[in-house]
């Protein structure tokens, strides 16, 4: 099943958008069936699971971190995370640096936003990246590469709610892009969209989606 809805999805979206398979409580065997298919960018949300979960499985596989991340837990990932999307502090952005130092790594990052109406959501304002990215600490940093912005988008059947969350998020990317990164080619990537909304972020100009349920099933 995971192989027929992986196949399904991996036709119906454009070439030029990615797709990370988010493995989120799903056993390594199920993970596995993906990565026989040939599938290699997974994404985890929980740093314990994700440190439990990655050595079972092949290292050739780009894991995404796509959750809320404590700074006294970066260290564990930096050594192998192919890319942390939720970069929601310069604290943060401080300590995946640092510890990428450590193993002479660069890791990719993307700014999360906070595009929705629920406060539970974390990310960055407009404002808050700006601070961040004018700030001397951060010209100072050679160890992350900022590779463009991530969101999530309000959990509604509202599609108008969703499609202005996702057009926010463009608009920002756009504007950070001019602001900081207009010689940056590789500040090039928008992460948005899961399974209930791909369609609509893909029309808004996703680069990245991050499915889950629409691959291994529904979730316990
Ligand atoms: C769980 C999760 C997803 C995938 O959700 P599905 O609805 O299962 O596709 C995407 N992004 C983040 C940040 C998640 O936590």
């Amino acid at each position: 099943m995971i192989e027929k809805n992986l196949k399904r999805l991996l036709e119906e979206i454009p070439q030029s958008v990615r797709l990370v398979a988010v493995t989120k409580t799903r056993l390594p065997e199920d993970v596995m069936e993906a990565y026989n298919y040939g599938h290699r960018v997974f994404g985890e949300n929980k740093a314990q699971e994700l440190i439990k979960k990655a050595p079972l499985l092949p290292d050739d596989i780009h894991w995404h971190f796509i959750g809320h991340l404590q700074t006294n837990k970066v260290k564990y990932l930096a050594p192998f995370v192919k890319m942390i999307e939720s970069i929601d502090s310069l604290k943060l952005l401080k300590e995946v640096n640092k510890q990428a130092r450590k193993y002479k790594r660069v890791i990719d990052c993307l700014l999360q936003f906070h595009i929705a109406k629920e406060q539970t959501k974390y990310g960055l304002s407009l404002e808050e990246a700006d601070e961040i990215l004018t700030s001397d600490v951060y010209s100072e940093m050679e160890n992350v590469n900022i590779r463009g912005v991530m969101g999530m988008a309000t959990f509604t059947d509202d599609e108008n709610v969703v499609r202005n969350e996702f057009r926010d998020l463009s608009m920002i990317f756009k504007k950070l892009k001019d602001r900081y990164f207009s010689d940056k080619h590789d500040f090039n990537e928008i992460s948005m969209g899961m399974s209930g909304d791909y369609k609509i972020a893909i029309e808004e100009g996703s680069t990245i989606v991050r499915i889950g349920t629409k691959i291994f099933g529904e979730r316990e």
